[in-house]
């Protein structure tokens, strides 16, 4: 073959496809399709990378106008066909174009990190009559002949920290032909922390057996619906272990907040060296060398966040995917795909089996169980047979009674029980800062970010006023900015006034707050976690970061400040992440012997998601869920896509809406899509740019991408539009 095609790593639409190029001789006979290679491209004949698609003897345009190929990345394929067919398949699937996909699927190249190694060079037939010599002459280098007194190895970084010398003595003592050095690559990013020894396997239960059973005979994906606590990680265990003895691979899906040391112990102590982790925080060579083992055999088990489902093991036995219900499975931004689709395209590809498990499954995951998508697994106790007990406190009655505390009476009563036993406390709060509304108290004056349509939330530890949008941040005015009045006044509340409320009320408590605040450095976030578990404070305050996955014996009362939060939030997945969260947090209490309380504060003690979560009464509430969305036409049973139209200037921007609003209607002949809007979107300013949208629902997933695709295509070509970006998602996780 003469020519190959190459995909050419250009993220531009219009190029988006494979080029011809000619193939250098001393290139023959290395290329290999999937192969990663860098080509000259453009006018400027940029080096760029790209991946070998295929081969040709007949090229698209004049031999004469085509490049070469420059040279390889890698000496070995890093797309398997499957691979390339899996970046097929998400492009048309997530309207994405295929490079967009590569780069999710390939790593992204870095250097190979090298290390040198000495050792006595024996094929010099003079060697021992160099060393005697030399040991007579050079004190320095006689001092490195000793460390060589047997056959050994020695890493060139050793012998000049065992010695406190630089490379001098050593590369002499190369070039005499006495030692010599090799090269070898060094894997970036292993797990190396120490591990505690093994715990012996626990017998299992009778529902984790019957689970097991589940799986290892179904054909199809399984949906295991198994209570907090009720032993999912070690079935996850067991499954996995049985795949490796097979000589497969096994992928582990964790949200990257439920990826805790005490998570990865739990695998690594089970399967050493074989298992490696990846996470957001890896640089681009550590996550390029964990790949690379994982390419090359030296592991079976890969734990991660929503991208580690791109870990290329050829061989996969099972993908797990634990908390399935995680809105962080889905991608918010381009290729928007959702891990848990992936998996099952990989499952079907590599006739691998996949397992979601969650204590709170999504309720599209649920569904799938009644149409006979997913098989179900249910485990409904917990391993220590002990539920916790939820009790709602209804805020509207403690107003009443003239408590005007942020603790309901039966809360703050329970926090002082618990101190007084020595067991610890989560308090729940998913919003951080200090007070969320700040105002003039004279004339009303709200104060709001200049850049954005969203109120400041004010920070005490800084004294200042924080954008949660655009994260800009201004000193707490003295005056009104309107009046100049002094009087401010504070609303709402925050972790921040949380922790500053129970150090006020429970002044020998030892108190630890998490959020995004003060989990910015590099490991505050386990620091903190840490602390917790070895009882170095009493109470942990926290947003989210704490709701899941966190297992904490000790902790036995668990209270949610303000449950209405997120029913308020005005989405249609606002009753689904309400009825996850009180579950996830009451998860946390009673993990050991002692049994667990869970207090959830609300003002609308009422409804549903939070009369079930308090029941543990799954398959009502979804019985409830599923009915609104089959009226209201939202996923499952139909599809969402949003379209926002953002730029600076707002009566562009309304006139953008408005235009593509046309486009949608003039195709929309026979009325198969229901269109809501032109609107402002959610938040209709972010950072000095208006936002727009429109909303499209269809039944049919393949007919409504055709369709807003087409109209968005005649959108952008509209000229005086073209300051107007424009950006689609299909059922995303927040509405927009
Ligand atoms: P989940 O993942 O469902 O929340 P875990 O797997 O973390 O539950 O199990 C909860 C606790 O019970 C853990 O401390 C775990 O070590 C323990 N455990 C799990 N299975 C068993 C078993 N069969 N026998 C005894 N303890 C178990
Ligand atoms: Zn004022
Ligand atoms: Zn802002």
């Amino acid at each position: 073959m003469k020519y190959a095609l190459v995909q050419v790593s250009v993220p531009h639409r219009n190029v988006d496809r494979a080029f011809h190029y000619i193939i250098p001789p001393e290139l023959k006979d290395k290329l290999t399709t999937g192969m990663r290679v860098y080509v000259p491209f453009g006018n400027g004949n940029r080096r760029t990378e790209g991946y070998i698609l295929g081969f040709s003897d007949k090229s698209e345009v004049d031999e004469a106008k085509l490049k070469s190929i420059l040279d390889i990345h890698e000496d070995y394929r890093i797309l398997s066909d499957k691979r390339i067919a899996l970046g097929a398949w998400m492009s048309k699937k997530y309207y994405s174009t295929f490079n967009e996909c590569l780069y999710c699927i390939a790593p992204k190249a870095a250097n190979q990190k090298m290390f040198s190694c000495v050792s006595l060079n024996r094929d010099n037939p003079q060697l021992h009559e160099l060393i005697a010599a030399t040991k007579k002459r050079s004190s320095k280098q006689s001092q490195v002949l000793d460390l060589f007194i047997n056959d050994a190895e020695i890493p060139l970084s050793h012998i000049k920290s065992i010695l406190d010398i630089d490379n001098a003595p050593i590369n002499a003592l190369v070039k005499k032909g006495i030692l010599k050095m090799t090269q070898y690559r060094s894997y970036r990013g292993n797990y190396n922390k120490s591990v505690p020894a093994a715990k012996p396997k626990p017998d299992l239960t009778e529902e984790q057996e019957q689970v097991i059973r589940l799986i290892q005979k179904e054909n199809r994906p399984v949906l295991l619906h198994g209570v907090t606590g009720s032993g999912k990680t070690e079935v996850y265990l067991r499954l996995i272990e049985d795949v490796i003895k097979t000589g497969k691979q096994a992928i582990v899906l964790v949200p990257e907040i439920s990826l805790t040391p005490q998570t990865v112990e739990r695998f690594v102590s089970r399967f050493g060296e074989r298992v490696s982790l990846t996470h957001s925080k890896m640089t681009d060579g550590e996550r390029y060398d964990q790949w690379t083992r994982a390419a090359k055999g030296e592991i079976d088990i890969m734990i991660g966040p929503r991208s580690a489902v791109f870990t290329p093991f050829e061989n996969i036995g099972i993908i797990i995917i634990d908390e399935e219900h995680e809105s962080s499975y889905k991608a918010d931004h381009s290729p928007r795909y959702d891990a848990r689709e992936v998996a099952m395209k990989l499952a079907e590809m590599y006739g691998a089996k996949l397992v979601l498990g969650s204590a709170t499954p999504s309720i599209v995951s649920y569904y799938k169980t009644i149409t006979g998508e997913y098989a179900l697994g249910e485990m409904k106790q917990r391993v220590n047979k002990s539920m916790p007990k939820i009790e709602i406190c209804d805020l509207r009655k403690e107003l009443a009674s003239k408590n005007y505390s942020i603790f309901s009476r039966a809360l703050h009563s329970a926090i002082q029980d618990n101190l007084q036993r020595g067991k610890q406390t989560i308090l729940f709060l998913n919003r951080r800062g200090f007070s969320t509304f700040v105002s003039c108290r004279k004339c009303g004056y709200v104060m709001t970010c200049d850049h954005c349509s969203v109120n400041y939330t004010y920070h005490r530890h800084t004294n200042s006023l924080v954008c949660h949008y655009c994260g800009k941040s201004i000193p707490l005015p003295a005056r009104c900015p309107q009046c100049g009045s002094p009087y401010i006044k504070y609303f709402g509340t925050g972790t921040e006034k949380i922790e500053q409320e129970v150090m006020r009320l429970f002044p020998t408590a030892r108190v630890l707050r998490m959020d995004m605040d003060t989990t910015k450095g590099k490991n505050s976030h386990t620091n903190i976690l840490e602390a917790f578990r070895n009882h170095r404070a009493d109470i942990l305050i926290g947003t989210q970061m704490i709701a899941k996955g966190l297992d904490f014996p000790n902790v036995t009362l668990v209270g949610v400040i303000a449950a209405d939060l997120s029913l308020n939030m005005n989405d249609y997945h606002s009753g689904e992440i309400t009825y996850n969260l009180i579950t996830q947090v009451a998860g946390r209490a009673g993990r050991a012997d002692d049994p667990g309380r869970v207090i959830i504060q609300t003002y609308n003690p009422d409804h549903y998601s939070i009369v079930c979560a308090k029941n543990n009464d799954y398959f009502t509430y979804f019985k409830e869920e599923i009915t609104f969305r089959r009226i209201m036409k939202y996923p499952p049973f139909s599809n969402v896509f949003y379209i926002l139209m953002t730029s600076d200037n707002e009566e562009l921007t309304v006139k953008a809406a408005n235009t593509m609003a046309a486009i949608l209607n003039k195709y929309n002949s026979r009325g198969r899509f229901e269109r809501l809007g032109p609107a402002p979107a959610v938040i209709s300013k972010i950072s000095n740019k208006y936002r727009y949208r429109i909303i499209i629902k269809c039944e049919d997933e393949e007919r409504l991408k055709a369709y807003v695709l087409y109209c968005v295509n005649i959108f952008s070509a509209i000229k005086e539009l073209k300051k107007v970006s424009i950006s689609i998602a299909l059922n995303p996780n927040y509405s927009i």
